[in-house]
């Protein structure tokens, strides 16, 4: 099996290139089966300028591995003046500019454009450029946190704080916005993770809009519980870990249809940095692909779907075109700070023998 991952944050630079390089990512990629990533827009500097993306895209190509396909998204602000400049890049630098990532509430750095006007105003400035590219959206609504519930000595708080409303509120928003505006692009909706999200999406895809979806693995084997265990600390991302009950849920909604790809949302920080200077969201996800697949077979997917989720639904959907071939693996999981799938690893394989 050969595996696309649409999702991944690729860190580097002076202050981030402890956790991430591109580099290493794209190693790490090739050595797990994967023949393509998208790396999202918000290093440092982020990807917000047509420096910033070409610097980028030379920093990919310098590390010259080329059994792996380098994407990158270019960053939304709500300065209509700089998405305008982007539509223009975009073209220019086809096909590693995949698309344009819009971030709808604060996440890892700060590159929010947090407000419903300038939400509207950045969806309606794609749409008089003609814009027809992707855009992929973090759905998340700063005024349904509640920020003052987190509290790191009881990490599960931290699925309080940004509740499974925000993110529903947020892709109501979104879609709102779409419509309203006659947007001419495709609308993908990132790291879904509540079923009533889904619910939305699917409602908006038989009203005529185009739009899909992509969930991460941790949101198909992990609910909020697993924060409660000493180390539920790692387990903390954005969007968090929802209630239990959920995760069986996607995994039905990935089965069937209603949800169309996985995407890892890989986004390694160090030990310390999850454990004990800012607790910072984000876990390390690329090095298990075969992993996921192995989950899916599980939950009776036929081997035409893990297919489909896990790499031709996103070549299709961003009409990319990459040579599928299977290479050896060589294991990149001791790579990174922790794994957060070991427990199940070992269930599997338990399994297998
Ligand atoms: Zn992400």
């Amino acid at each position: 099996m050969i595996y696309v991952d649409p999702h991944v944050h690729g860190r580097d630079g002076e202050e981030e290139s402890d956790k991430e390089t591109v580099e290493h990512l794209l190693q790490v990629a090739r050595d797990s089966g994967v023949v393509a990533v998208f790396e999202m827009s918000n290093p440092k500097p982020p990807l917000t300028t047509e420096k910033a993306i070409r610097d980028r895209i030379e920093l990919g190509r310098r590390a010259n591995v080329r059994e792996v396909f380098h994407g990158l998204y270019f960053g939304i602000t709500a300065d209509r003046v700089q998405v305008r400049d982007m539509v223009r890049v975009h073209r220019k630098y086809q096909p590693h500019v995949v698309g344009g990532k819009l971030f709808m509430g604060h996440s890892t750095n700060n590159l929010g454009v947090i407000t419903e006007e300038e939400q509207f105003g950045v969806i309606e400035e794609l749409t008089q450029q003609g814009y027809e590219g992707i855009l992929t959206v973090h759905p998340e609504k700063e005024s349904y946190m509640h920020p003052k519930v987190w509290n790191p000595s009881h990490p599960v708080s931290h699925c309080m704080a940004r509740p499974p409303q925000a993110e529903v509120e947020s892709v109501k928003d979104i879609l709102r916005f779409v419509q309203a505006t006659g947007f001419r692009g495709k609308l993908n909706i990132a790291h879904i993770s509540v079923p009533e999200s889904v619910e939305l999406v699917v409602a908006a895809k038989h009203a005529g809009v185009d739009v899909a979806c992509g969930v991460c693995p941790h949101h198909l084997i992990y609910d909020m519980g697993e924060m409660l265990s000493p180390t539920g600390i790692l387990l903390k991302m954005n969007p968090p870990l929802r209630m239990p009950g959920d995760p069986d849920r996607m995994v039905e909604y990935l089965r069937t249809g209603a949800i169309d790809w996985m995407e890892t949302d890989h986004a390694p920080h160090t030990y310390r940095q999850k454990t004990e200077s800012g607790f910072l969201s984000g876990i390390p996800g690329l090095p298990w692909w075969d992993l996921y697949a192995e989950f899916l077979r599980t939950r009776n997917f036929t081997e035409d779907r893990i297919r489909a989720v896990t790499s031709e639904a996103v070549l299709q959907r961003f009409k990319l075109d990459v040579p599928l071939v299977d290479r050896p693996r060589t294991y990149r999981g001791n790579d990174y700070a922790f794994h957060p799938y070991e427990a199940l690893e070992r269930k599997l394989l338990r399994k297998a023998h």
